[in-house]
């Protein structure tokens, strides 16, 4: 296999888009990528763990991660706090390992500005606005006043949508699922990113045909 640096995947969307299902599809069926865990000061859902959904931490510890350089990128999303750590994503990167962050618009400008030419941003448009407000009501886990918050914070989200390279609107779950896998996997093919190619291509060139 030719060496090639690891990519970003940046999945961004507003929430209630579908992006959980996607990216935890995407993570399934491709084990060469893994999650970057955030950390975050918001409280577990039902269901959530420490460590492996986020790493739940009080807003003094979180602080003391962002000062210290630990955290790669970092913005407050519906009032809370949510970063990156710094050193899981790096070691990825150096080993040739695919990230996928579901991180927002603002987590994904970070990562540009700090990892240029890493970062492969994607983001999800829902079809209709309705149906994300039907997607957030279905979701039990948050209440009545979460949902409205959510909601507004999801037109602000939307109006990110230049900053991003690929775009997928999501009516169909397993056609943007397969889209998502078609961004990555281009970009795996991407010349510059391939930084074994020469030394690929020498080893091809070494062999001369016999003269005629
Ligand atoms: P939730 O609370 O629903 O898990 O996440 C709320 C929003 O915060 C989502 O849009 C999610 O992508 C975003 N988010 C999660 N982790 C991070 C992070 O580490 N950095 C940034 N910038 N956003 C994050």
């Amino acid at each position: 296999m030719i060496a090639r640096r690891g990519i970003c995947l940046v999945v961004a969307a507003p929430s209630g888009t579908g992006k959980s299902t996607i990216t935890r599809r995407l993570l399934a069926a491709d084990p060469a990528l893994s999650l970057s865990v955030s950390v975050t000061t918001r409280a577990p859902r039902p269901g959530e763990r420490d460590g492996v959904h986020y790493y739940f931490r009080d807003l003094p510890a979180f602080r003391a991660m962002a000062a210290s350089g630990e955290l790669l990128e970092h913005a407050e999303v519906f009032g809370r706090a949510y970063g990156t750590p710094r050193a899981p994503v790096v070691a990825a990167l150096e080993a040739g390992r695919d990230v996928l962050f579901d991180i927002d618009w603002q987590g994904h400008r970070q990562l540009r500005d700090r990892l240029p030419g890493d970062v492969v941003g994607v983001f999800l448009l829902p079809p209709t606005f309705a149906a994300l407000e039907t997607r957030l009501h279905g979701r039990a886990a948050d209440d009545a006043g979460e949902i409205g918050r959510r909601l507004q914070a999801a037109r602000g989200e939307i109006a990110h949508w230049r900053d991003f390279d690929h775009v997928v609107v999501n009516d169909d779950l397993d056609r943007a699922q397969a889209d998502v896998a078609a961004i990555l996997r281009a970009a795996r093919l991407e010349r510059a990113r391939q930084t074994g190619l020469a030394a690929f291509v020498d080893q091809l060139l070494a062999v001369r045909p016999d003269a005629p």
